[in-house]
């Protein structure tokens, strides 16, 4: 049986974007009668707030999605939010130290990352890790580890990694891509591409559906699948959302959180057939019920070039 899910970071308020990714990923599960699991990414604790936890539940629900297993509802794999799952990270981690897939990184540009959060395009990273620390004698890490904790970073095959993926087909990246990454902070912190792997292969997610803009994150997550002997999901990136003006959709366009539309008075068929037709799956941007896009649904509608939002679609969501 098919276990998709929608796993949002609850550092905001949820937006057209996030709603889109939440709306196709539980379109594609109810299509095939699968489970829709709702997963709690606050793994970077400063940035993540209960408050805004609390409002994407309600946005979603107001939009008309439900889910089988969350935060909320718990389920046979809970808990579904990641502060609580730390336990299983670090279980991980131990695993990958000691087949010797990750090697201890003094270097300090590393505390500069927010390795915690998803890297939402790796050119948030800055230039790749040279692989530096990875060849160090046993001398020179000893002389390193009495001045500065290390990172951990994980070493990435010198292999090509090739996957097909549902909506934007056939991938292809080059050996080391996007260079060895940093699996836990020199202060303790675990990273999202260690967190995401435990709990999609923990919680038997079978279909990842999410932005583009975590595509270069999948080549990394496929390798720590790999490395703990487990078997990745099959992935989907949808492209992404731009406003007008070719920019990503974003505040500058207006109201695109989705509570801020609920509280002035905006419906909810409204929104979803916006997105909706912004998703191929709709001719034109008629109001309508997620599930009433069930029946039609196929991942080969969604487009796979990045989609211009217009002006006037924009002006339907100011009640
Ligand atoms: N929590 C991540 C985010 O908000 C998404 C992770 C994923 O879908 O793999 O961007």
């Amino acid at each position: 049986m098919m276990r998709g899910r929608f796993a949002p970071t609850p550092s905001g308020l949820m937006h057209l974007g996030n709603a889109r990714t939440a709306l196709l990923a539980w379109l594609q599960v109810r299509a095939a009668g699968g489970s829709f699991i709702l997963r709690m990414e606050d793994i970077d604790r400063p940035r993540s707030k209960p408050e805004y936890a609390a409002r994407i539940l309600e946005d979603l629900r107001w939009l008309g999605l439900d889910w089988e297993e969350g935060p909320d509802t718990g389920g046979a794999f809970e808990p579904y939010v990641q502060s609580e799952r730390t336990s299983l990270y670090l279980e991980a981690l131990d695993k990958l130290r000691s087949s010797g897939r990750v090697y201890p990184c003094y270097c300090s540009r590393a505390e500069l990352m927010a390795v915690a959060s998803a890297p939402h395009g790796l050119a948030s990273e800055g230039p790749v890790y040279a692989g530096t620390c990875r060849s160090l004698s046993p001398e020179e890490r000893m002389e390193r580890e009495a001045r500065k904790t290390p990172s951990l970073r994980f070493a990435v095959p010198a292999e090509s990694m090739d996957y097909l993926d549902l909506a934007a087909g056939r991938q292809h990246f080059p050996p080391g891509a996007g260079g060895d990454f940093i699996v836990r902070r020199a202060d303790g912190i675990l990273a999202y591409q260690l967190a995401v792997v435990v709990d999609d292969a923990a919680m038997g997610i079978t279909d990842v559906l999410r932005g583009w803009d975590l595509m270069d994150s999948t080549p990394r997550q496929i390798w720590l699948f790999r490395a703990l002997g487990l078997v990745p999901p099959q992935y989907a990136h949808v492209p992404l959302l731009y406003g007008p003006d070719g920019e990503r959709l974003s505040k500058r366009h207006g109201s695109v959180a989705l509570s801020p539309m609920r509280e002035a008075g905006v419906r909810p068929e409204t929104v979803t057939g916006l997105l909706a037709y912004w998703s191929g799956l709709l001719d034109r941007p008629e109001p309508v019920k997620p599930s009433e896009l069930i029946g039609g649904f196929n991942l080969s509608l969604v487009p796979r070039s990045p989609v211009r939002v217009g002006e006037r679609e924009l002006s339907l969501l100011t009640a």
